[in-house]
């Protein structure tokens, strides 16, 4: 499988784990406007958008820099008990086939980083064996944002106000523990070093730790971005939320932050959950609004 894209000498590839309709959009965006979404509806077909469904995947992105391979979240993981969001429990996807399609086995991932701890950036964290959760990557770092460690788990008194608590049910048990368990997990800050031209950078608000990797080689620039953005609509109104961000206020202005960003630097974002190309750049425009490039313009801009 040939690479997805580089940035300088880092060669990317997009390792899919599930694709489908996930819901209406009205269901998706906490501050849908008919109206505004109909106006590039159109565009988004059929890659975001079928039959008046968001279209999405769960998609990992494994970094090669030749020294170090990174793999950025896990996908909601094989065989796990979801009782809060059915679509994403007891899955037995081909994940680790893809993965080796790529030409790599999970022996070879040095580094795992999950941008949040929601159930479907962490899952492939573990897998069963003799019924029992283990690491999947067993030589891998889990580097985990320390923030979202403290407030998902469920003996932390911060895990009782997150509104998310029930679709994330068992998540931290089966995903996160048994790697804390293990040894592998360096809980991460804000700023910290994750590899060579890798910084995990505090971007809050869809959770209270959710991070953004930047990564820079040779002058190129790409930000993953886990569910700063869950669906393109959200480059043309960053002010429109998912259902599943914690605190909305926070998490609009922590989007808007970062498309400012990606925009300032020419950098590639890389989303999590985006259909076909996968990655954007986005531009700035004089109106202070923002679309992907290359997208036809809009009423209204
Ligand atoms: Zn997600």
């Amino acid at each position: 499988m040939a690479e997805a894209f580089r940035i300088g000498r880092y060669k990317v590839h997009r390792i899919e784990e599930w694709q489908g309709g996930f819901s209406p959009p009205e269901a998706l965006f906490a501050e849908f406007e008919a109206q505004a979404f109909a106006q590039v509806a159109d565009a988004f077909e059929p890659d975001c958008l079928r039959e008046g469904m968001i279209y999405g995947y769960l998609q990992s992105w494994l970094i090669d820099t030749g020294d170090m391979r990174v793999l950025v979240d896990t996908g909601a993981g094989n065989g796990k008990q979801r009782p809060g969001i059915p679509i994403f429990g007891d899955l037995d996807t081909g994940f680790l086939s893809r993965l080796a399609d790529g030409g790599y086995s999970p022996e070879d991932i040095d580094t795992v980083f999950c941008t949040h701890l929601h159930i479907d950036h962490v899952g492939w964290n573990t897998q069963l064996q003799d019924g029992e959760w283990v690491p999947t990557f067993p030589n891998a770092t889990y580097c985990l944002p320390a923030v979202d460690d403290s407030a998902w788990n469920p003996d932390g008194d911060q895990y009782r106000t997150m509104s998310g608590a029930q679709v994330n049910a068992n998540v931290y048990e089966d995903s996160v523990v048994p790697v804390l368990a293990s040894g592998r997990c360096r809980l991460v800050n804000d700023g910290e070093a994750i590899g060579a031209g890798m910084t995990a950078v505090h971007a809050p608000g869809h959770t209270p730790g959710h991070m953004v990797l930047e990564v820079c080689d040779d002058g190129d620039m790409a930000l993953f971005t886990g569910d700063i953005l869950h669906h393109p609509m959200q480059v043309y109104r960053p002010d429109w939320n998912s259902v599943y961000c914690e605190d909305r206020s926070q998490a609009a202005e922590t989007r808007l932050k970062v498309l400012n960003r990606a925009a300032n630097n020419d950098a590639r974002i890389v989303p999590a959950h985006f259909g076909a190309p996968h990655s954007i750049f986005v531009e700035r425009l004089p109106n202070g609004r923002f679309r992907p490039q290359n997208a036809i313009p809009i009423q209204g801009g």
